[in-house]
């Protein structure tokens, strides 16, 4: 994967049940709620590998990686 690429969820989609930052706990934090906390910034290199993996973590499918544009 490729540098240049935001993390975003759908807040509907997700459940809350932390997939994402079980699998990329140096990318993604949590709140009381258990609902993710994403770095809002374009992602590096080593990064988006680390974004992508939670993006095939999650079983709602509340993540994307979405390319600069
Ligand atoms: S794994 Fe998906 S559904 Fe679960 S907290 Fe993360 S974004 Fe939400």
């Amino acid at each position: 994967m490729s540098d240049g690429h935001r993390l975003v969820v759908d807040r509907v989609a997700c459940a809350g049940h932390g997939m994402c930052y079980g699998t990329a706990p140096d990318l993604i934090d949590c709140d009381e709620q258990g609902d993710p906390i994403l770095p809002d910034r374009m992602l590096t290199g080593a990064e988006a590998d680390a974004a992508e993996a939670a993006v095939l973590a999650c079983p709602e499918r509340a993540l994307t990686l979405v390319p600069a544009s």
